[in-house]
């Protein structure tokens, strides 16, 4: 199989994450026969320091002229105080954007070999299999109007039922490959635009007979999501709800740096660990890079449909931290590493 996938290594940790990220898809390739042409682009910081936009056009070509998308991070303290529209986070969600990617997938789940990491109770974390499925491309982060002065200031929240209904399916559809149970976050109580939420996933419903679907109010939700996160399967929500709980989530399986993430709904998927840049440890080789490693797994099976391949990929990463191995942000007692040893851990385990 031929494919393209352009490598955006972003700013702080992103370059360092993503090279181990890449080294695993090439070891991959080479077992399976593949040919997989990597291209890098510049995006956010890194992008703005060389061109003075975090999104160039030659980057958006090149990602809209690609089979998929791996992203590392963007942003950090040196651009925080530019304008709006030149600083790291914009250049992402402009992406996001004009690749038409509405459905962001958030895989948590608590590895055996980790129960100890989180700061909750082992009986509490272990089993944890989550799929957060957050509403990407509206919402409170893109309405309109929005303003801001120093008396007053705006954002709008705003819904249709198509913007709903299209993450919604693929919410449902996730349940109805996992264990057919979709929970379903909002403030109903509250919201009008949480009202037509509620009421288009009921809509939906019939069509997914085996999907059993519960709804939940945000704020009583933010708890049962660490006093009882084995209750829950597919979560679905919106973007702003998503954005909170999906890192909420991130404390059960003990590290940020553990995390993937994928952003689908357009002809091109963007992939990437749900951490950010980490300035704090940027350069040091001390970045977890199992986020980016199994975020290049969901590449593999949902943007180049290679199931086995990406399983092999996982499976790796588990028998990884099954031996113990780990960096410096997992607690407990292990094998240190830093990022690139940890990812040379991976990839023998692939062979
Ligand atoms: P963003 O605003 O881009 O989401 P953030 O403010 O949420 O970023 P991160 O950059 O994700 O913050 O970092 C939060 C903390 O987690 C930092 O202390 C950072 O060092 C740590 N961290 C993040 N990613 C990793 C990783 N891959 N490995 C180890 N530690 C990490
Ligand atoms: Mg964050």
């Amino acid at each position: 199989m031929d494919v393209r996938i352009t490598v955006l290594p972003g700013d702080g940790v992103g370059p360092e994450v993503t090279a181990e990220a890449v080294a695993c898809l090439k070891s991959v390739a080479e077992r399976y026969g593949h040919r997989f042409e990597f291209q890098e682009a510049l995006i956010g910081g890194a992008a703005v320091d060389a061109t003075g936009d975090p999104l160039p056009e030659a980057t958006l070509k090149a990602c809209q002229g690609s089979d998929a998308v791996l992203l590392g991070a963007v942003g950090g303290p040196a651009w925080d105080k530019h304008p709006r529209d030149q600083r790291p986070e914009s250049g992402l969600l402009r992406l996001r954007k004009a690749l038409g990617l509405y459905a962001n997938l958030r895989p948590v789940s608590v590895h055996p070999a980790l129960e100890d990491a989180s700061p909750l109770k082992p009986e509490v974390v272990r089993g944890t299999d989550l799929m957060f499925v957050r509403e990407l491309s509206g919402g409170l982060y893109f309405g309109e109007p929005r303003s801001y002065s120093d008396q007053a200031a705006v954002n709008t929240l705003a819904y249709t039922r198509a913007e709903v209904e299209r993450v919604a399916k693929m919410a449902f559809e996730l349940a109805s490959s996992r264990r057919k149970r979709l929970t379903s976050v909002d403030k109903a109580n509250v919201l009008e635009t949480s009202r037509l939420w509620r009421k288009v996933v009921d809509d939906l419903a019939p069509a997914y007979p085996d999907v059993a679907v519960q709804h939940a109010y945000v704020d009583s939700f933010a708890m049962s999501l660490i006093t009882r996160p084995r209750d829950f399967d597919v979560v679905l929500t919106e973007n702003l709800f998503g954005d909170i709980l999906s890192d909420e989530a991130a404390v059960l399986a003990g590290s940020l740096g553990l995390l993937p993430s994928a952003s689908l709904g357009g002809s091109v998927g963007l992939y990437e660990p749900i951490h950010g840049s980490a300035p704090d440890i940027a350069g040091q080789d001390r970045a977890n890079p199992i986020g980016t490693i199994l975020s290049a797994a969901m590449l593999l099976r949902h943007g180049l449909n290679l199931t086995a391949e990406a399983a092999e990929l996982e499976a790796a990463v588990d028998q990884t931290l099954r031996e113990g191995h780990g960096t410096g942000d997992l607690k407990g007692a292990r094998q240190a590493h830093g990022t690139r040893s940890l990812g040379a851990c991976v990839r023998e385990r692939l062979a």
